[in-house]
């Protein structure tokens, strides 16, 4: 078993990430961060079906109401936002009671926006279920839903009081959600000496992707400045995810973007092309195949319809000369050219 502690809004506070085989040590490492007397788990169809009662007998002492929604990212929507506050009041929700969200990146998004907000802020404690989420989204602190303008346009920054990693959920996620993971995870390995294969996705695999993250999280939480080191591969990954319809997964056109960004820092830092060749190999064995088949001019036009765009230059993140990500403030033309 891992642990890891998050510092938090200035280092003021902070919470504890266990990484375990298993799920016996939930009680022990999360039970004393539950407060109140009703615990809400909110939850995906498909997630509960395969675990319908991980939660009973640990929490037997407390009142448990679940709130299923369904599996998908369409969930991250208002509608389904409005209708699980609506149900957190019906059901007598206090604010000293406590919301565990249970399931993969929309579940953890769309419940700690929940929490987030009901009552101006209830406990929240996150158990992630999908590779993804692990290795990446349950720690750091943001949520977020969806809005007819666009993805992860309404959300806050609400780190939860602890989160309860169990890689033993890996066992049932499809083959292609690990792939959403297993790109994400590449991000890691430009971020620091982390280096993995997808041979082995353990305990120590997702604790040094949180490790990176945690200590990048800890000196911004709000994404001033060095937290956008974790968005390699996001600029270029975002547009393939749209021109895709959202139908390709987030951690592939991650993937995809890095590609492309090591593409860019090429042409800008002017080095040779093996670190994208070695890159390029390294998705492969993962089975990621780095073409997107888009045009660069519909990624480029795609990338300037987005919100990270300022005046005629825009931020992204390249890998320079030393193999280290570094925000470049790049000039629209020229990405137009390096694309
Ligand atoms: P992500 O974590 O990639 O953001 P989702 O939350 O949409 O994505 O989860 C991806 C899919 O995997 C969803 O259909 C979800 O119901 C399913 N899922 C999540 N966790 C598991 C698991 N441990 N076993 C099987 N399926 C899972
Ligand atoms: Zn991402």
């Amino acid at each position: 078993m891992l642990g890891l502690k998050i510092k938090t809004a200035k280092n003021k506070s902070s919470y504890a990430v266990t990484i375990a085989k298993d799920f016996s040590a939930f009680t022990d490492k999360i039970l004393p961060f539950i407060s109140g007397e009703k615990v809400a788990v909110i939850t995906d169809s498909v997630v509960n079906e395969i675990y319908p009662d991980v939660f009973s007998d640990c929490l037997k002492n407390k009142i448990v109401c679940k709130y299923v929604v369904s599996s998908g990212e369409e969930s991250k929507n208002t509608d389904t936002f409005a209708a699980l506050l609506n149900k957190l009041a019906e059901d007598g929700f206090t604010r000293e009671d406590t919301i565990i969200t249970f399931g993969g990146g929309v579940v953890g998004d769309l419940g700690g926006f929940v929490a987030a907000t009901y009552m101006r802020g209830v406990n929240l404690i996150s158990v992630p279920t999908t590779l993804l989420s692990m290795a990446d989204s349950s720690v750091g602190g943001k949520t977020a839903i969806n809005i007819n303008k666009g993805k992860n346009l309404c959300g806050a920054f609400y780190p939860p009081k602890a989160v309860y990693i169990n890689v033993g959920f890996l066992k049932t996620l499809p083959h292609t959600e690990m792939l959403n993971g297993y790109g994400e995870m590449l991000k890691y390995t430009f971020l620091s000496d982390f280096d993995f294969d997808g041979e082995t996705v353990d305990e120590s695999a997702i604790y040094e992707c949180l490790k990176i993250k945690a200590a990048i999280v800890a000196k911004d939480e709000r994404e001033k400045g060095i937290r956008k080191l974790l968005n390699l591969g996001h600029t270029v990954g975002h547009a393939i995810e749209k021109l895709s319809g959202f139908k390709l997964p987030h951690g592939i056109c991650v993937a995809k973007g890095i590609d492309y960004a090591l593409k860019i820092s090429e042409k800008y830092f002017g080095y040779g092309d093996g670190r994208r060749k070695e890159y390029e190999k390294k998705a492969e064995k993962l089975c990621i195949d780095c073409d997107c088949g888009y045009s660069a001019e519909s990624l480029f036009e795609t990338i300037v319809s987005d919100k990270k765009r300022f005046g005629s230059g825009i931020d992204v993140i390249l890998i320079n000369t030393n193999g280290k990500a570094e925000i470049v403030r790049m000039k629209l033309d020229l990405l137009r050219e390096y694309l």
